[in-house]
């Protein structure tokens, strides 16, 4: 896959540009004026969700995605957004305390990560997923959606598949400014199934959505 020959360069080059960008004078009293962003990790425990035909579970590959953006927003981003999960181990959290902390936070992001599978294991790429509740939620979810997914392609060469409505309860409930569910590719695709389960893929992607997050913020 092409993507898979050009991860390190663009890992590299991405540093490099992020090197010269940030300011390493930041204190912590201004880090607590910095945007709360909630990274929701799909499932947990109890529920897999999708799997690769290797047996690589979805909620083990998006909460490792969840830590590595973490650790890059600490050691790339001077900690400059203050990220939150809705969980950091391997349980089930019900939905709507998925939200309840988003809503407790007064968080300005909501990301909701999973991976997809379908039974045609041809099908591949990423979905971005809104559910609006006024125009402003419209527009702000839809531009960091889109931003995110533009980056997976034009950075990683990830089949954009759109953004959509998605009736999902952690995003009808959700009050951030933008909120959105991203469906990170196909763990039923073989490529995408290896790509997603390659620890230095799982980097790559958490960087590209702290890229866009910075982007859309205009920090
Ligand atoms: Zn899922």
């Amino acid at each position: 896959m092409i993507m898979m020959y050009t991860l390190n360069q663009m890992l590299f080059a991405l540093f490099c540009l992020f090197f010269f960008n940030i300011s390493f004078t930041q204190n912590e009293k201004d880090q607590e004026k910095n945007p709360i962003i909630v990274i929701d990790p799909g499932h947990g425990g109890k529920d897999p969700g999708a799997m690769t035909a290797q047996g690589i579970k979805e909620k083990d590959i998006v909460l490792a995605i969840a830590f590595k953006m973490i650790v890059l927003n600490d050691t790339l981003f001077e900690n400059s957004l203050r990220l939150f999960l809705t969980r950091y181990t391997d349980t089930l959290i019900a939905l709507r305390d998925r939200t309840l902390l988003a809503k407790t936070l007064k968080a300005d992001i909501f990301i909701s990560i999973h991976c997809n599978q379908a039974i045609n294991t041809t099908a591949a790429g990423t979905d971005v997923f809104i559910y609006p509740k006024s125009e402003a939620q419209a527009s702000a979810s839809t531009y960091l959606g889109l931003t995110i997914q533009k980056g997976l392609a034009d950075i990683l060469g990830v089949k954009k598949r759109g953004l959509k409505y998605g009736n999902f309860q952690v995003l009808r409930d959700n009050d951030s400014n933008a909120s959105i569910l991203l469906e990170l590719g196909f763990l039923s695709q073989s490529d995408e199934a290896i790509y997603l389960s390659n620890e230095e893929s799982q980097s790559a992607i958490a960087l590209v959505i702290l890229q866009s997050i910075i982007k859309f913020l205009g920090l």
